[in-house]
């Protein structure tokens, strides 16, 4: 089983997007795939259609004293051999209670050691803070991947996000191959076109060649997971960045 963290601590950089496109593109070549949203937005959970108040059951009660079996709180999602854990609200809770429950930053990668083989595939929506959500996915995953947004600033989130993968790779004793991609790309503007040349000098291995251009289908869950009319640019581009991902060999040897 691959898990794969989306992870950036900077909202609004396609993390959920991309966290969807990649687990529908992954069940249209044959694979079973969860989601699990780990953001208390509950972005996905909500894109989804599920209604988040009063909160579904879900990420939340994997954190419980007794939590149920994970596969027991996956939800079925509209395209077939996709399903999801939901978020809830009161994720943002629990951050405040990990000093005093210790033993909780595992609680994600004692979950998911309970799934078997059911899913080929699990990727986690991160949210877009340094906390016990964000120690739980890196903890846990086979693989980092992180959306950054093609603009100046963007850069600056990306080098706090590739500090924290370090210093958690340091201390699960794993590596943690890192892949980068760059999102919300303008084409139009030159420094957009700047911003992807100073990720590929600086980042020449870890930085996927594909960038994710800009495009509005994007915004419509039905496109992003595949089921609407043609596959647009922004979908043809994750088609890309996927094959790219898949090709990586350190993804080949993460493969548990
Ligand atoms: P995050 O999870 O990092 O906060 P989202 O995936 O929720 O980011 O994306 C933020 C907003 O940008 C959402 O409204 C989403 O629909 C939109 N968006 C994401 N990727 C694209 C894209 N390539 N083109 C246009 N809009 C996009
Ligand atoms: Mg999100």
């Amino acid at each position: 089983m691959h898990i794969w963290t989306i992870a950036n601590q900077k909202g609004g950089v396609a993390k959920t997007t991309t966290t969807l496109a990649f687990g529908s593109l992954l069940t249209q070549r044959g694979h079973q795939v969860l989601l699990i949203d780990l953001d208390p937005h509950s972005s996905l959970t909500r894109s989804m259609g599920i209604a988040v108040d009063p909160p579904p059951v879900g990420t939340l009660a994997l954190f419980d004293d007794n939590p149920p079996a994970l596969a027991d709180l996956a939800l079925a999602s509209p395209r077939a051999g996709l399903d999801f854990v939901a978020g809830q609200a009161g994720l943002a809770t629990l951050e405040r209670q990990s000093a005093s429950k210790p033993g909780l930053g595992m609680a994600l990668n004692r979950a998911l050691a309970t799934l078997g083989d059911r899913y080929d595939y699990v990727l986690l929506d991160c949210p877009p803070t340094l906390g016990l959500l964000m120690v739980n996915a890196l903890a846990a995953t086979s693989q980092l991947i992180i959306p950054t947004q093609t603009e100046p600033l963007a850069v600056h989130g990306l080098n706090s996000m590739l500090r924290t993968a370090a210093m958690i790779e340091r201390s699960r004793r794993r590596a943690m191959p890192v892949s980068i991609l760059p999102t919300l790309f303008d084409r139009r503007t030159r420094v957009a076109h700047e911003t992807l040349d100073g990720l590929r000098q600086q980042h020449p291995a870890a930085l996927c060649p594909t960038a994710i251009p800009v495009d509005t289908r994007l915004r419509a869950i039905e496109h992003v997971l595949g089921d609407a009319d043609g596959a647009g640019r922004g979908l043809t581009a994750y088609q890309e960045a996927l094959d790219w991902l898949l090709c990586q060999p350190v993804a080949l040897e993460s493969a548990a």
